[in-house]
């Protein structure tokens, strides 16, 4: 599934090809995509300009010059694949965006989970969402604020997308194993000290993640560039590393179940 890091790399391929064009061509072309934007939707935007492309959480929304928003989710296999119209239709696809400058922008997506959807001028459609990772103002005092009122352990309050937008599961183990707190360590209960080094470790290992998982094999192909393509495998501090050697203090990666989820962490550095 892919994850804040991935959406944020989509979100900035399709500013890149998107912003400042007009829709020319819109198709669904796939019953599951047809439910979240039926054909008359589609029509409805064409001859209209894109006017930004941002992402909120893993959301990425694109505004119109009418004030309407689209709004796309990948969920489990959502990717774009960009190219000139000239090109053969990619495999996969299921939304096709056709812009003024015959760029054709294809949202490919193999399980057909991915949403898109076309949402009033000023229309209130996202979750309560917190603070994000990768923004400026993101801080230890700003997580400590959303942790207040979290009795809980800190590992689920993580995944509270009210805590902290996008985060996932993923990375919410590997900024707890940077942190060096446990996954069971109460959430609002931690140091001054420890939620700063939560935050920051939060935002490292965002802003790592590029460089082990943009531009996977499938980057290209055909002419065609993917946002995400199939990505390298991560080498993961602790996630899916059970009963291996933290590569910290050497002691065993363990696991535990925790509000359904897997969580992974170190026994040994990882303090309560
Ligand atoms: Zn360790």
């Amino acid at each position: 599934m892919p994850e804040l890091p991935e959406v944020e790399r989509a979100t900035r391929l399709l500013r890149r090809s998107l912003e400042g064009r007009t829709l020319i061509d819109v198709q669904t072309l796939h019953p599951s995509a047809a439910r979240s934007l039926p054909h008359t939707v589609a029509q409805s935007v064409l001859g209209h300009v894109v006017t930004a492309v941002e992402r909120r959480a893993k959301y990425q929304l694109l505004t119109l010059d009418d004030g309407r928003v689209i709004e796309v989710h990948f969920k489990m296999t959502g990717d774009w694949a960009i190219g000139p119209v000239s090109l053969d239709p990619p495999p996969l696809e299921r939304v096709r965006l056709v812009t003024d400058d015959g760029t054709r922008i294809s949202l490919v997506d193999g399980r057909a989970f991915a949403v898109v959807r076309v949402h009033a001028a000023g229309a209130v459609f996202l979750p309560p969402l917190g603070a994000e990772p990768l923004d400026r103002d993101w801080s230890g005092a700003v997580l400590r604020e959303a942790l207040a009122r979290k009795r809980g352990p800190i590992k689920p309050a993580l995944l509270d997308q009210r805590v902290v937008a996008g985060l996932g599961n993923i990375y919410a183990a590997e900024a707890l194993w940077e942190a060096r707190i446990h996954p069971l360590a109460k959430a609002n209960r931690l140091s001054v000290a420890r939620v700063t080094r939560l935050a920051d470790a939060a935002r490292e290992v965002l802003e790592r993640a590029p460089s082990a998982r943009y531009y996977g094999k499938r980057a290209t192909e055909n002419g065609y560039t993917y946002a995400l393509g199939d990505g390298d495998d991560e080498s993961w501090r602790v996630y899916g590393r059970e009963g291996e050697d933290c590569a910290r203090c050497g002691a065993a990666v363990k696991r535990i179940e925790q509000a359904g989820r897997s969580t992974y962490y170190c026994g040994g550095c990882q303090r309560v």
